[in-house]
């Protein structure tokens, strides 16, 4: 999203292109999961006040409380983007990242944890071919 923009996304799904330049330690559900250091995808939902644009602007904060998986790389991240996709669905969208080729699901559970039907709403992206096929849906707003 860039910086200052006057666009306001309303309600819907978003993707979050995590860049970690360090491997990432994150204990999760008992396990201690490793995260090397490249490019992840996240999905994630916005219904509540102020839609996709409060949340997308809360990931990009560095401090904040850590209250969802997802905080503990958005803290630490060499680089986030986002896309909005209005009216989209989190799980949706994983469901198509996953038919990408390269794209895996490092930590099951992952920002998931309401989801009954997605292993995690986390990918590790491990092209550069995947991260450009998100700008392509001709519902996603590439913001
Ligand atoms: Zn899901």
């Amino acid at each position: 999203m860039a910086a200052g923009g006057s666009t306001v996304f309303g309600k819907g799904a978003y993707v979050l292109v995590i860049a970690l330049r360090e491997p990432v330690v994150l204990p999760l559900g008992g396990i201690v999961h490793q995260l090397s250091a490249g490019h992840y995808l996240y999905a994630g939902s916005a219904h509540g006040p102020g839609g996709i644009d409060a949340r997308v602007r809360r990931h990009f904060r560095r401090e904040k409380s850590l209250h969802w998986h997802v905080d503990r790389l958005t803290t630490v991240a060499a680089s986030i983007h986002a896309f909005a996709i209005e009216g989209g669905s989190e799980c949706e969208i994983v469901t198509r990242l996953s038919g990408r080729s390269g794209a895996r699901h490092p930590i099951p559970g992952f920002g998931s944890s309401d989801c009954r039907t997605c292993v995690s709403h986390l990918l590790r992206a491990t092209g550069e071919r995947m991260t450009s096929h998100i700008c392509e849906p001709a519902d996603g707003d590439h913001v």
